[in-house]
Parts: C-alpha cells; structure tokens; sequence
C-alpha cells in the first residue's frame, strides 16, 4: 500500500511542475501518436482502381461505380470506423490510406464528408465491355515485365502504352463475325475467345 501512494504523490508533483497531460483541443492544435488511424484518404497517383478497398470495406464507406469509360470511387467519412481494412487490402498499399485527421466535426451536412477520385477505364476493343481499369493494366504489365507478352491483350495494351501500336477507337458490332485480324485487339476474355476459337 505504501509504494503506489508514493508513486502517485510523485505523479502529482510532476504534473504541477510540468502541468496538465491533456492538450487544449479544438483552441491547440492536437497531433495524435504515430499510427494513429484518421480518416482514409484515396492518394490518386499510387491507386490503381481494381477495387479491392470497396470489397473489403465493413462499414460500406466505400461507393465504386463504373460509368461509360470511367470508374468513379467515393470514400463517406461519415460512415468509415476506421478499421484500416482498405489500406490493408490495397493491391498497391499506397493507394489508400488512413491519416493522421480525426477531426470531422461540421455544421454542413454530414454526406458531405467525402473523397472523389476518377479512373480511366480500357474497353474492349471488339464488345466495348469493361476490362479493367488503365492503371490496373499497366501496374499488372509492369510487374510481370516480358512476362506480359504470353497475354496478347496484355501485350497489345503495353506497346499501345509506349506508342508503339495504334489503338481502335470505335467498338465493333457485336455480331460481327470474329476475323483472324481481331486477334491482334485488345480483348475482353469472351471476345478473346470467340476470337480464337472462329477465326
Ligand atoms: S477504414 Fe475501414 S471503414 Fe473506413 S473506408 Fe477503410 S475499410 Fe472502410
Ligand atoms: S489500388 Fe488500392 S486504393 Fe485503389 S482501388 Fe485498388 S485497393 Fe482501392
């Protein structure tokens, strides 16, 4: 019983001498430890936009929607827990990740408390149907390195990427009948198929 009142008799003078633990937040500027888990924020540059955050994500904070030849990520602050789970889970590990700002307090309205990022979406070049994000293409291509030439897509999207091939522009008819030429397009997996299995 003697030694917790002394350490605590000694705890009190060091507080009267250094005064008080606490910081005067919202009037002093508080910065939380290292590791602290804030608000998660999308870094743009280093997201690739498979979607592995949306599909991991418990609370559902995460909205992806893939419009035309866009995929559109938004991140509701007003209903992330902070969990950590997207920033875990991203494929890059920069892509998203959580901050050091905890302050979300506001008089606007609370569905306000968002973040917005755009990505650029490849469409095959036969159907127009969605493949995979831009940067989604050419993370994987990169990490694979010649590798990627075993893929005809794969390859055909990297030297588009270095200017090194033309790109289609406008999708074909779907009923269109599969030519040997189609082989050499960027192609979504049925049409690939169709493709080698007609031509
Ligand atoms: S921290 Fe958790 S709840 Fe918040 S966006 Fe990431 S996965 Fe969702
Ligand atoms: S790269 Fe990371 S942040 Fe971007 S969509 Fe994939 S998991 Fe989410």
């Amino acid at each position: 019983m003697r030694y917790p009142k002394l350490r605590e008799l000694k705890e009190a003078i060091k507080a009267i001498i250094k005064g008080p633990y606490t910081n005067r937040f919202p009037y002093q500027k508080h910065t939380p430890y290292l590791r602290f888990r804030g608000r998660s924020e999308f870094h743009k540059d280093d997201c690739v936009g498979c979607g592995a955050c949306f599909q991991v994500c418990p609370a559902k904070a995460i909205e992806m929607q893939d419009k035309e030849s866009k995929r559109k990520f938004t991140v509701h602050w007003d209903l992330c827990i902070f969990c950590g789970q997207c920033q875990a889970s991203c494929i890059t590990g920069k892509g998203i990740m959580l901050s050091n700002d905890f302050d979300l307090a506001t008089t606007e309205k609370r569905q306000d408390l968002k973040q917005e990022i755009e990505k650029e979406l490849v469409l095959c070049e036969c159907c127009g149907e969605i493949i995979a994000p831009y940067d989604q293409i050419l993370w994987v291509a990169k990490r694979l390195g010649p590798l990627c030439f075993s893929n005809a897509s794969l390859m055909l999207f990297y030297l588009q990427n270095l200017s090194l091939v033309t790109k289609e522009e406008a999708p074909v008819d779907k009923k269109q009948e599969f030519t040997r030429a189609d082989r050499l397009k960027v192609l979504c997996p049925h049409c690939r198929r169709e493709a080698v299995y007609k031509s």
